[in-house]
């Protein structure tokens, strides 16, 4: 009976049918694309991964857009000659003997910012770190806070509030990605500034063990994304080596807790926003 061909279409339609009912749940093509918004390709990482290793890391993770910066920032400028679609590079300030600790007041900073901006290549200064409020308000900041201004990036900022705070007083028209969402702020501190500071988003790398303890997204953080979902994105923080080992693992931590969240909030933290910001088409919008 099978063998009659006015049965044939019906049979492979069911055998299709059935071959999608028994796909796998998560295909790679049903993940989220994410924008990958803390990413270091730092001068230890150039010898133990070369741009081939790093593109096939965020493959494997289903990661489609990194925002970059390294120290130096020759580690940026290769990642991004290699694929300028999928990098989007940051100019980070460290080099030579300048580093978060003292670079905050260097003055050489400033040239330095000046000419490497030049080539046009950069959609943000930093990723940086301002460990006290005093340390937001140098000439040195203003000055590069002004240059964010002129050249409409944002700045990259780790800090707690503070900081946050001082270089909206010194720049009101600042826009500031606010790194780790703050490290140790809570979610209420995190939602006052967002409240305060339409042009501040934030990004949450590090914070996945806060935002679901134990792998349960906490309510604080539903209410906190639910709120502001436009302002929120993801990222891994690749500093050291042993966080680019780990590549994967950190990129399904963040995934976990927004598959609770509803798919429209969850489509804009994993790369809405920072498509949006950094000024990327991405697919789904
Ligand atoms: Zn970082």
């Amino acid at each position: 009976m099978f063998g009659n061909v006015t049965y044939r279409p019906f049979m492979r339609l069911a055998l299709l049918v059935l071959l999608a009912a028994i796909a796998p749940a998560h295909a790679a093509e049903d993940r989220l694309p994410i924008f990958d918004t803390h990413v270091h390709y730092s001068k230890e990482a150039w010898i133990a991964y070369g741009p081939e290793a790093v593109f096939e890391k965020l493959d494997a993770a289903g990661v489609d857009w990194a925002l970059v910066s390294s120290t130096p920032d020759d580690g940026t400028v290769a990642l991004h000659r290699h694929d300028n679609r999928r990098v989007v590079p940051e100019l980070r300030p460290y080099h030579a003997d300048l580093h978060a600790g003292n670079w905050y007041r260097s003055p050489e900073i400033i040239p330095y910012l000046e000419e490497r901006l030049k080539n046009g290549i950069y959609r943000g200064i930093g990723e940086f770190h301002l460990h006290t409020t005093e340390n937001a308000r140098t000439p040195t900041m203003r000055r590069v806070a002004a240059l964010a201004v002129a050249n409409d990036i944002p700045l990259h900022v780790h800090s707690g509030a503070g900081p946050v705070a001082a270089l909206f007083e010194i720049e009101p028209k600042l826009k500031i990605l606010w790194a780790h969402a703050g490290m140790v702020e809570p979610a209420d501190v995190v939602a006052d500034l967002l409240d305060q500071y339409e042009n501040l988003t934030a990004e949450v790398s590090f914070r996945a063990h806060d935002i679901a303890p134990g792998g349960q997204l906490s309510p604080a953080w539903r209410d906190l994304f639910n709120r502001h979902a436009n302002r929120f994105m993801i990222g891994t923080d690749t500093y050291i080596n042993d966080r680019w080992d780990a590549y994967g693992s950190l990129v399904a931590e963040h995934r976990n807790w927004l598959e609770q969240l509803p798919p429209k909030t969850a489509t804009a933290i994993a790369h809405g926003n920072a498509a949006r910001v950094f000024g990327i088409t991405a697919p789904s919008q």
